[in-house]
């Protein structure tokens, strides 16, 4: 696994295609997709075919969109893990010139987990369907409460060597009603509180 060197950075035109793309992102999209890119592979291409799930894609759109509109910037908090990693980033999407927007992100804390059902679990094309979300990486528990993976994996007796899960990626309500709050309303979206998943016991 590669460490991602921070910041990563990379802006879209007005009509969000990517127009720059720094070393740091192709090691990142490599740390997130497990494929290898170059920076040639990746300008010219339009933002929105890296991300898939749809929900997250409107949302995303619709940031794009306040942040062109308001000149005000959207900064948020998300966590995005790695197989031995929890780590919690910091998104800002500012705007640059023109109808350009520039995307930074930070790392803001990591945290090393040796978890035994994380490594004892594989992510496959078949096995236990579960769903995550791609902002908090929580997943729903038998309560209906949202959880992380761990207490998951626990609930669902895969806590053994060999294990498949099959995940599917989408949005918690949790992190639907954050961010549509950040759309909603530009101040809270641009003073940096909100965080969709922290660290720890969550
Ligand atoms: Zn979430």
């Amino acid at each position: 696994m590669m460490e991602s060197a921070w910041p990563v950075t990379y802006s879209i035109d007005s009509s969000d295609h990517l127009t720059q793309v720094n070393e740091a992102f192709t090691a990142f999209a490599d740390d997130n997709e497990g494929g290898t890119l170059s920076p040639d592979q990746v300008v010219g291409r339009l933002l929105w075919d890296f991300l898939t799930d749809e929900t997250t894609k409107s949302l995303y759109r619709d940031m794009v969109q306040r942040v062109r509109r308001r000149s005000m910037p959207v900064r948020f908090k998300f966590r995005c893990d790695a197989p031995d990693l929890k780590r919690l980033l910091a998104m800002e999407i500012d705007r640059g010139e023109g109808d350009t927007v520039q995307f930074t992100i930070t790392s803001v804390l990591e945290e090393r987990v040796l978890s035994a059902a994380r490594s004892a679990i594989r992510m496959s094309e078949s096995g236990a369907l579960l769903t995550i979300c791609g902002w908090c990486k929580r997943v729903p528990l038998a309560s209906g409460e949202w959880g992380e993976i761990e207490e998951a994996v626990d609930e669902l007796g895969l806590f053994h060597s060999g294990s498949t899960l099959q995940l599917s990626h989408g949005m918690c309500p949790m992190c639907y009603d954050a961010v549509m709050g950040m759309i909603d309303d530009p101040e809270v979206g641009a003073s940096g509180t909100v965080t969709l998943g922290g660290l720890g016991a969550t």
